[in-house]
């Protein structure tokens, strides 16, 4: 029997502005170190374990029906964190929550985005942002950063008074330099975005990583009141070590809200889904107790680069981008020859390692020691 031939995607009638694009394709690989998707390695404490076991339960005796679909109950847990940790009082009713922060940012582009209008993003950043935009029919405009991947307030404000995009993320701590956003630099770009003649876009604080920040970095979540066009987003996917729950949120002003409700599919957050993640926020001290640990391991590859003849980003985040290589791919390679996964990005010269467990570093040092040896 002969198989019959593979249709190509250019056979089928796809949307222009979607050919020649590759899905966002992090490698998953089995390999013992996978340090290239910024997960929280740390097991999950055993009583969340067991409580989720009882919560999944419980929700599962209504799996006929379905589930909260405005997730009332999640989103005043969700809320009470935000309020617990930012200082910021932040009532449920200014919360929104989805299947990762992922689906977070496309309701937002669905709901702000779309055909004719613009997103910008100050890359390199989360590469996410530019794809969800070309899936909701966004154009992207790519935004500018320094040398030191910073960015300069000036000219950030300036170059959104130019392009006047409807949406500008801005990804702090950054993905994947780890670059902390100072909140003036955050101001002055919402303040650009007021284009006058009743033209405004809203501004996105991506905060995946706020938790692992560095002391003195305050969240955006503290500039909310009194912008309505502020959003900003968060996941449970990193610092709370359940990238596997699918669970992203977002606060912003109550009409924010009730924008997203306009594009949200009714349902989009199961029961179980809605039951797991109010049990994890139930237990949010013991998951966020391995925080300081994974910081700690991010600050040792730090200090531990130098004396290899290496140098790295300063990072706010669970990763550290490190270099500087003539030939990343090659390093990323040999890397991977030793079983340690990392991330090609595909920043010429850089490579990003993910911080987790002491043995994780151990083994990233060791073998990006024999790699360091091999290139002098
Ligand atoms: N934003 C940033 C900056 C990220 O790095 C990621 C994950 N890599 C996300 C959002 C999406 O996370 P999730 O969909 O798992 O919440």
């Amino acid at each position: 029997m002969t198989a019959t031939p593979r249709t190509s995607l250019e056979e089928l009638p796809l949307r222009p502005e979607l050919r020649g694009r590759t899905p966002y394709g992090a490698p998953q690989l089995r390999v013992r170190h996978r340090l290239n998707t910024n997960e929280n390695p740390h097991p999950l404490p055993t009583e969340l374990l067991a409580d989720l076991g009882a919560a999944l339960g419980h929700a599962a005796v209504e799996l006929n029906r379905y589930p909260d679909r405005d997730a009332l109950g999640l989103r005043g847990d969700l809320a009470a964190y935000l309020t617990r940790t930012s200082g910021e009082p932040v009532g449920p009713a200014q919360v929104w929550a989805a299947n990762g922060s992922n689906e977070v940012l496309q309701q937002v582009l669905q709901a702000f985005g779309g055909a004719g209008r613009t997103a910008l993003g100050f890359t390199p950043s989360y590469s996410m942002h530019p794809i969800i935009s070309a899936g909701t029919g966004t154009a992207w405009v790519d935004g500018h950063r320094r040398e030191d991947f910073t960015i300069d307030p000036a000219q950030a404000a300036a170059q959104v008074r130019e392009v006047r995009p409807d949406v500008v993320f801005v990804t702090s701590p950054n993905n994947p330099t780890g670059t902390a956003v100072a909140l003036e630099t955050i101001t002055g770009i919402h303040d650009a975005t007021s284009y006058g003649h009743g033209r405004a876009g809203v501004v996105v604080v991506d905060e995946a990583y706020t938790e692992f920040a560095r002391t003195g970095t305050r969240s955006a979540l503290t500039l909310l009141p009194g912008r309505p066009r502020l959003l900003v987003s968060r996941t449970m996917s990193k610092a709370f070590g359940m990238a596997g729950l699918r669970l992203g949120y977002l606060a912003a002003d109550p009409a924010v809200v009730d924008a997203l409700q306009l594009v949200r599919l009714p349902y989009h957050l199961s029961s179980l889904t809605q039951a797991a993640a109010r049990t994890a926020l139930a237990h949010t001290d013991a998951l966020l107790a391995t925080v300081d640990a994974v910081k700690a391991q991010r600050d040792r590859i730090v200090a531990a680069l130098p004396g290899l003849g290496l140098t790295s980003v300063p990072s706010d985040a669970n990763f550290v981008l490190f270099g500087r290589f003539a030939d990343a791919p090659g390093v990323w390679q040999a890397l991977l020859e030793r079983d340690v996964l990392v991330r090609d990005v595909g920043l010429p010269g850089w490579l990003r390692v993910t911080a987790g467990t002491p043995q994780e570093t151990d083994a990233f040092l060791t073998a990006l020691g024999e790699v360091a040896r091999e290139l002098h």
